[in-house]
């Protein structure tokens, strides 16, 4: 039998390496963006016509190329990007296989312009199914653009096996977030149809995810940042609140390059795990950058899977990050597009796996609420009565859940200044305390102002005004973003006059009031009808509480939803947080100190001011 092995001619060779790398007009996209980013552009546009099925239109600002490399950049295995095998292993720029452009030729119409900022003039290439039509002198900016059309005109069973064009620009879309949302000191354009579907500036990584998934994005996000010799995580975690039930925006980029990791992914679920509901499933944009030479990008066509080496490292430090960072969630939520340093966290997590207080305290429960039955008013009114014996059964239902729940709540050493938390039963343990009399813990109102009590290690002095506001605004922030507060409907509904503007301003943060307890009536032009209202607050302090806070909506003008349900629960907590000067039984006393403690961020009140100070036993001993 004679010799049958041929080599296949290069133009067919080409056409099956386009099967590996270009499935769909995405593909191609993905491709052609990449390639602007290695050439250093800043601006790259992205023009599509029909989902990409008659035209794909990349222009960029960055190096362009010259006259021979514009001719040679269609050639298979033809890239400026590596040279020797090793250098696989030092990558820092998209592409290296010298694919792309070659399998794009082979079942395309291509046309390239492209020129080097010194040249003159530049290059136009025209090719057809690998076969170069024309190569000619052209005027064109600094830069290249490429225009693909007619996406496998010369295969058509690829071609009917593109899906609809709402299908395929999804794709398009889902790979035009996938490269903008790695690269956001690009700004990027993107247009179909001739209409502009994006426009991305230059911007920080916080912004970008915003431009691109909307403005109600912002307050979802919760940094997530982590250093150590091994990988640099950095990025954001939607709230658990905002899970969604389909897997909708999850990004890992690893050295700013989109990739899939069911492991990793794992390693983000186990870090929510217990804080979402059922088959929700958290977002994420987490980025980690790694030494080149420790992961493996080579494994796929596509590139979008690639091999570490040390797996399961990284799996624990992402998980443990991405922990702390849910456990610090409610400490400064507004502040993280500036972050303020000394706003952070007194915590020292570095070292340690974060553990997320989840404390649930009976919200029906309303350790004041005697006072109503017996003068009417509430906790800030100056009639308040000692609360007797008998509410001790009451009291005790502050507690529910609290004590199978508080073993999860393990800060470490250096919360809480010099607090010991040394036993990690009820809160009871957490004062110095006879065994017999838990629950009867001594605390000692001094001035009418401070509440004075003693731990382990010394001293403990609360502001009693700024530790309910801590409270207070803690509660309100879950029953806002929650939903679940609990309302005493009136009697009687409230009326209330207010300006058209003023009611213009409550109406901006009317649902986020009645998360609260609020439920509004009519909202006419000079007046609000109040038919039921939070049970943290009183029918007498309702009115100075929406003053204040239509005070605060005009001086501060939130701009997110986010900042709005800050701002709403920092304004309420503050009107109608206990204030000094009123006295308080020793129930009271401890419900302050306990509840202050079982906070996420207990030191500081929502407008950081300190909650408490302690004294040990040492400063003590110093002063003798
Ligand atoms: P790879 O990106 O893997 O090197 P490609 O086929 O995508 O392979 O591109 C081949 C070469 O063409 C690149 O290495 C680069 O030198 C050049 N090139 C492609 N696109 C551009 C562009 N937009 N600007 C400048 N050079 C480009
Ligand atoms: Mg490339």
């Amino acid at each position: 039998m004679s010799d049958i092995i041929q080599l296949l001619p290069d133009h067919v060779a080409n056409q099956i390496a386009a099967g590996e790398v270009v499935q769909r007009p995405a593909s191609v996209v993905k491709e052609l963006l990449e390639n602007a980013i290695d050439a250093k552009a800043t601006h790259i546009k992205l023009i599509i016509k029909e989902a990409g099925k008659t035209l794909i239109q990349v222009i960029d600002n960055g190096s362009g190329m010259s006259v021979t490399d514009a001719r040679l950049s269609f050639e298979r295995h033809a890239t400026s990007k590596i040279k020797a095998a090793e250098d696989i292993f030092q990558l820092d720029t998209k592409g290296f296989r010298g694919e792309a452009l070659a399998s794009i030729a082979a079942i395309a119409h291509v046309e390239l312009k492209t020129k080097q900022e010194e040249d003159e003039v530049g290059t136009e290439i025209n090719i057809e199914g690998s076969e170069v039509i024309s190569q000619e002198v052209c005027v064109t900016p600094k830069g290249t653009s490429i225009s693909v059309k007619n996406l496998f005109y010369n295969i058509p069973a690829r071609r009917n096996f593109l899906k609809s064009n709402a299908v395929e620009l999804r794709h398009i879309i889902d790979e035009f977030h996938r490269v903008t949302m790695a690269h956001h000191s690009i700004k990027f354009d993107m247009y179909h149809n001739g209409s502009e579907v994006f426009n991305l500036p230059i911007t920080n990584c916080r912004q970008r995810i915003v431009n691109i998934f909307g403005g109600k994005t912002n307050e979802k996000l919760v940094p997530v940042e982590e250093e150590t010799d091994l990988v640099t995580i950095s990025g954001f975690i939607g709230k658990p609140e905002y899970a969604k039930r389909t897997r909708g925006e999850q990004f890992f980029f690893v050295n700013n390059r989109f990739i899939k990791s069911p492991y990793l992914n794992h390693a983000v679920n186990a870090a929510f795990e217990g804080l979402l509901k059922d088959k929700a499933h958290p977002s994420y944009f987490v980025y980690l950058t790694v030494d080149p030479k420790s992961i493996d990008i080579n494994i796929h066509p596509t590139k979008t899977e690639i091999k570490f080496e040390d797996e399961h490292a990284l799996y624990a430090m992402l998980r443990a990050s991405i922990k702390h960072s849910l456990g610090q969630f409610n400490v400064a939520p507004v502040l993280d597009f500036n972050r303020d340093a000394s706003m952070d966290t007194p915590y020292e997590y570095k070292s340690k796996t974060a553990q997320t207080p989840t404390i649930e305290v009976d919200r029906n429960f309303n350790p004041f609420k005697d006072e109503k039955v017996s003068g009417g008013g509430s906790f800030s009114g100056k009639s308040h009565t000692s609360f007797k014996k008998e509410s001790a059964g009451d009291w005790e239902n502050l507690y529910v859940g609290l004590e199978s729940e508080m073993t999860t709540f393990k800060p470490t050493e250096n919360d809480f200044s010099s607090v010991e938390f040394e036993s990690a039963e009820v809160t009871g343990s957490l004062f110095e305390t006879d065994e017999k009399k838990v629950g009867h813990h001594t605390t000692y109102q001094l001035r009418k102002k401070y509440i004075v009590t003693t731990i382990k290690s010394g001293m403990v002095i609360v502001n009693q005004n700024r530790a309910h506001q801590r409270i207070l605004y803690e509660e309100l922030l879950r029953n806002i973003t929650m939903a679940s507060a609990v309302s005493q409907q009136l009697l009687f509904p409230l009326v209330l006059s207010f300006t058209k503007k003023e009611i213009e301003l409550l109406t901006t943060v009317k649902e986020q009031l009645e998360n609260t307890g609020f439920v509004f009536g009519e909202l006419s032009p000079g007046e609000v009808e109040i038919m039921g209202i939070p049970s943290v607050t009183s029918e007498k302090e309702v009115a100075q509480l929406l003053e204040q806070l239509i005070n605060d909506l005009e001086s501060e003008v939130p701009d997110s939803g986010f900042s709005q349900t800050d701002l709403l629960a920092r304004s309420i907590s503050k009107s109608i947080a206990v204030r000094a000067g009123v006295e308080l039984a020793s129930e009271q006393q401890q419900y302050m100190v306990n509840s202050l403690f079982a906070c996420t961020e207990p030191t500081i009140t929502p407008n950081n001011k300190p909650t408490f100070i302690t004294l040990t036993v040492d400063e003590i001993d110093k002063k003798f």
